[in-house]
């Protein structure tokens, strides 16, 4: 699959969604028209919470931090909503290790960051929501690991994949509801204590119900309570925005 898709864009130079010729693998009409959040957030929450909120920290905003419920990360940044084709292109991202999806996927989270992280907010180590090493052996790659890769590269932020480890083989996270989910991942993380960082983000392809992260999150707080701990992630699901 990775090579079908790469290969059918280098060679005809198609937009990956809509088919026309285009110079990158999305083109500019069908860029302008993906899930922005910003845009999605512009038209339902006051424009003075728009600013900060979206691209500096979406914890900020009352409704994102209720949808999440108790949590113990610092900061969230998304660009995107989990909605058509950014669903689309991240499942097909998920199978199939294409670079060019990485990239485009990548783009528009690294923008955010380029602009928001300064000296005192840039994060020491990004962390990869670990997979575990069955799961690693049947699908061959960990997708939050290839973000983390593309984003530490462009930040120039050094990526750790060994401070925290997935524990127990859990069931697909995808087929579980959010109670089930959070049971699940309960002690599915362990992390090391991380001498010397002050600030780690933890990255992953989507939040859905945010449990994932969150467990993460609870192992690195645990071993690590004075850390601060930003969330990175692609794409976050409506309902998380109180939108649904
Ligand atoms: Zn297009």
């Amino acid at each position: 699959m990775e090579s079908i898709i790469s290969l059918k864009w280098a060679h005809i130079q198609n937009c990956y969604l809509c088919k026309q010729v285009s110079d990158n693998l999305i083109c500019e009409t069908c860029e302008n028209a993906l899930p922005f959040l910003k845009t999605t957030l512009e038209e339902t929450v006051p424009s003075s919470l728009v600013r900060s909120a979206s691209a500096e920290n979406l914890l900020t905003l009352p409704n994102v931090s209720k949808a999440l419920g108790n949590i113990t990360f610092n900061r969230l940044i998304c660009p995107m909503l989990y909605r058509w084709p950014i669903d689309f292109m991240i499942k097909q991202f998920k199978f199939s290790r294409s670079d060019y999806l990485t990239q485009s996927l990548c783009k528009y989270l690294l923008h955010d960051l380029e602009l928001q992280l300064n000296d005192t907010t840039r994060p020491d180590i990004i962390i990869p929501v670990p997979i575990h090493i069955k799961r690693y052996g049947t699908r061959r790659f960990n997708q939050a690991t290839l973000i983390a890769e593309h984003l530490s590269h462009g930040l120039a932020i050094p990526l750790n994949t060994h401070f925290c480890k997935r524990q127990q083989f859990a069931f697909a996270q995808s087929q579980l509801g959010g109670d089930k989910r959070r049971k699940n991942l309960k002690r599915a993380f362990s992390a090391e204590p991380m001498l010397g960082i002050k600030r780690v983000a933890i990255v992953d392809d989507v939040i859905t119900t945010g449990a994932t992260v969150e467990a993460l999150s609870r192992a690195i707080k645990h071993r690590n309570p004075h850390i601060n701990i930003d969330v990175w992630t692609l794409a976050i699901s409506d309902k998380n925005l109180g939108l649904d």
